[in-house]
């Protein structure tokens, strides 16, 4: 079968066996697989379905339109979004039967004021320290005593409490210890204020993976379920496997003689006579400038690197002497088991971390799918 020249191939066996082993993690507690940002790049429909496949009996995006895209997609399961500006379309998320996030008071009253017929389901958040979305302080005991109003009045469900960390990957940092506190001490405040059957949740990926005492009842587990590591520096208890490979096919090849520059800027110069392979795919599909004569990719098994500056729609990489042809598949980064870097490995090439490298790939990458669907 023809590979396409440039191809994103996304194992979904390898994704349900990380959302199982994750599971396994925090074994007291529901599984949400997140599926924001078009799956961190893998395809928001296709993972989600596998997600369900696997038993997540909950689905997380950021937006209102994420959840809509779902329930178009047929997806009628558990689902939270948690990111809105006003004017967003609260009406259709609760119509559809998707919970929403309330973040202050004034967030609880837009969605009260959505025009609906049905009784909406909402979580509150508490910001614990991350200091992004959620309530804090007064501001939370203002929003908890406006949701405890609603709730009494039958004008709402309110279904959970929930925060999120802003330093889980390091596990000794003192903020988690402190957040988790924070956390207790919200929850108490709702539970005192009548909200006493709300779902607690807390951890992302690496929380569920290294913080028991953080899983609570519910654990949203978005980059290790793609089988990427929120550290690569740290060993954790789970094996995770990559879920996606990025390859294409060698548009040319050439033999240059030593001292010829090479792309844009002649950012890299042959040091002697040596193959060059040409990649087809390049920042416009997400591939980081910033990895111009630094990332490997693989070839036949072996690594080669980039050479000059990566373009628009392709860049060089330096095969030495090896025998490549025109059309040998070039693989970026993969489970990093046939000689390929990993995402990982081109995060430190572009000095990012790897849940970039995989949610910005886009331009003519096209998916395909493989496991069982
Ligand atoms: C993205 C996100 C997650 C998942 O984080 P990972 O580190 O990828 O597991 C969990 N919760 C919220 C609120 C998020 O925005």
């Amino acid at each position: 079968m023809a590979t396409p020249q440039a191809e994103a191939v996304i194992d979904l066996d390898a994704f349900r066996t990380n959302l199982s082993a994750l599971a396994a993690c925090a074994p007291g507690s529901a599984l949400m697989a997140i599926v924001k940002a078009d799956a961190y790049g893998h395809g928001m429909v296709p993972m989600a379905r596998a997600a369900r496949d696997a038993g997540a009996p909950w689905l997380g995006v950021a937006t209102i339109d994420e959840a809509l895209a779902l329930r178009a997609a047929g997806d009628t399961g558990d689902l939270l979004c948690w990111l809105a500006s006003p004017g967003a379309d609260f009406a259709g998320a609760i119509g559809a039967g998707v919970e929403v996030t309330a973040s202050s008071a004034e967030q609880l009253a837009e969605i009260l004021a959505a025009p609906v017929d049905v009784r909406p389901r909402i979580q509150l958040k508490v910001d614990t320290g991350l200091s992004r979305n959620g309530a804090f302080g007064a501001k939370w005991t203002e929003l908890v005593a406006a949701a405890a109003a609603a709730q009494r009045s039958g004008a709402a469900e309110i279904t959970g409490v929930w925060s999120h960390f802003a330093c889980a990957d390091e596990p000794d940092h003192p903020a988690n210890d402190a957040q988790e506190a924070v956390f207790d001490r919200a929850v108490a405040e709702a539970h005192a204020a009548g909200l006493d059957s709300v779902l607690r949740h807390l951890s992302n990926s690496p929380a569920t993976l290294t913080r028991p005492s953080a899983h609570y009842d519910l654990v949203r587990v978005g980059i290790a379920a793609y089988g990427i590591r929120p550290d690569p520096g740290m060993t954790y208890p789970t094996v995770l496997t990559p879920v996606m490979t990025l390859r294409g096919r060698l548009a040319a090849v050439k033999r240059v003689e030593a001292g010829v520059g090479v792309s844009y800027g002649h950012a890299w110069t042959a040091e002697r006579a040596t193959t060059l392979g040409l990649v087809p795919l390049g920042y416009a599909e997400g591939i980081a400038v910033s990895a111009s004569n630094r990332a490997e990719v693989a070839v036949g098994g072996e690594r080669a690197r980039v050479a000059g500056r990566i373009c628009m729609d392709q860049f060089v990489v330096d095969l030495g002497d090896r025998a490549a042809e025109r059309g040998d598949v070039v693989t970026l980064f993969g489970p990093g088991t046939a000689g390929e870097p990993t995402a990982e490995d081109w995060a430190i090439a572009s000095g990012t971390i790897a849940y970039e490298v995989v949610t910005r790939l886009g331009g003519r990458v096209v998916r395909t799918y493989r496991g069982t669907t």
